[in-house]
């Protein structure tokens, strides 16, 4: 008989996180409920302050620089509850999600204190200064320019598309040291302050009634030595780094938050016999997203564990983002059909499920754009993992 005295069990990172997601995760944060007024920015900002507090943010960080020097595996295990719970998404993504872990990588110490921390506590919002009008999906012919000064450097040129810039701390910028027909040489990455005279944001209205995406406009921008990440000619191969992390990593916890959204739609149809009857014709449908639901789980997890095993990303980015963003795309439409035709003026679940999927409906329209089109994902399969030439 063991006599002796019962060990107290801690909690698994993925359980506290339960717990905290389920106090923490109220009223307008919740997306699985209609509000007739959005959360605000400060709110948002107020939620994922708190939530790396609690140890859910910057979880694989070194602790040197506010994260939680925690490994992937606990990673994916909180990022699973992230993604059943009904959360916004971050307003901080490009923070948190691309810049960190490029600073990371090719920073060095004293930019990793001064813009890592300011990240996870929420001080510092960053956006993503890439595509440009005549440079989106052919990053490389990006014309925005830095010339060498004598103490830094001077910026002029035009970004497009630059989501969240109008409330953003910092950018990192992509520029160009030489010229445009250089293509990927002399290309050099920095950490902006959007405070910079010379930089002029003009927000973009979109269909979901949103002002996220911004045009940035850089006249004579001067820029120190000091934000330029990485050495001038080191850009091209920081700027794919970034869209690999963008493509496979970013916002991990996708698969969990898709599940989540399919089992909300069925249990909400089932709360009302009109829905249950229209949701029915649509069984095998949403049986087939169940399974692409899997398949991307499988996916996300085998990425991991290469990550784990100490491989790169690289071109294995491509096949999360690509499958996510079409699944996710086909679920949306699916949706979409069923809740639009519930008779006007429903109330309880069924006007929460309406209002969260005319939101999935019209945001996943751009999920097979960004972070790379579907077009430019099956090229990279195609050159990068199969050896083959480009489609004609
Ligand atoms: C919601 C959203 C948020 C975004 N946020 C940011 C951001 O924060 N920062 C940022 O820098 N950018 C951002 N972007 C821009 C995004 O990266 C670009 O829209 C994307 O790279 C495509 O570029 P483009 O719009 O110029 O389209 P284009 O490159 O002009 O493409 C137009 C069409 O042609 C196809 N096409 C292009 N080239 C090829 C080819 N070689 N072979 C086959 N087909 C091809 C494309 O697949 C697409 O269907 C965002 C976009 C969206 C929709």
């Amino acid at each position: 008989m063991n006599m002796s005295p019962p060990q107290e069990t801690a909690l698994t990172p993925a359980a506290r996180a339960r717990a905290w997601l389920a106090d923490n995760l109220t009223g307008r944060l919740r997306t699985d409920r209609a509000h007739d007024t959005p959360a605000t920015l400060a709110e948002l900002i107020a939620f994922e302050k708190a939530l790396h507090e609690a140890g859910f943010a910057g979880i694989t960080w070194p602790t040197a620089y506010a994260g939680h020097g925690l490994g992937l595996r606990e990673h994916l295990e909180i990022n699973r509850e992230i993604g059943r719970a009904p959360a916004p998404n971050s307003v901080n993504s490009i923070g948190k999600e691309l810049a960190g872990p490029i600073i990371l990588a090719v920073g060095n110490d004293s930019q990793k204190e001064r813009y890592l921390p300011a990240i996870l506590k929420m001080q510092d919002i960053w956006c993503q200064g890439f595509s440009e009008p005549g440079a989106g999906s052919d990053l490389a012919a990006l014309r925005t320019r830095a010339e060498r000064m004598s103490e830094g450097w001077r910026i002029n040129g035009q970004k497009i598309w630059t989501s969240g810039a109008s409330k953003s701390q910092r950018c990192l910028l992509l520029a160009r040291t030489g010229a445009a027909e250089e293509r990927h040489k002399g290309l050099v990455l920095f950490a902006v302050p959007m405070d910079t005279p010379g930089i002029d944001v003009r927000e973009i209205r979109s269909i979901d009634g949103q002002r996220s995406f911004c045009e940035v406009f850089f006249n004579d921008v001067i820029v120190s030595d000091a934000d330029m990440l990485g050495a001038p000619d080191e850009g091209w191969a920081a700027a794919t780094r970034v869209l690999s992390i963008e493509r496979a990593t970013n916002r991990m916890y996708r698969s969990w938050r898709f599940q989540s959204e399919l089992e909300h739609l069925i249990a909400a149809c089932r709360t009302d016999a009109r829905a249950t009857a229209i949701m029915q014709p649509y069984a095998r449908q949403l049986a087939q997203v169940r399974i692409d639901i899997e398949m991307l789980k499988g996916l996300v997890e085998t990425l991991i564990g290469r990550l784990m095993a100490g491989h790169e990303i690289g071109p294995n980015g491509s096949f999360p983002k690509l499958y996510w963003s079409e699944a996710h795309q086909r679920f949306a439409r699916i949706a979409w059909e069923i809740v639009s035709q519930f008779p006007p003026g429903v109330e309880g679940p069924l006007r929460d499920l309406h209002a969260r999927m005319a939101d999935i409906y019209l945001s996943s329209r751009a999920e097979t754009i960004y972070a790379g089109t579907t077009e430019i994902q099956l090229d990279i399969i195609a050159k990068r993992i199969l050896n083959l030439k480009k489609a004609a």
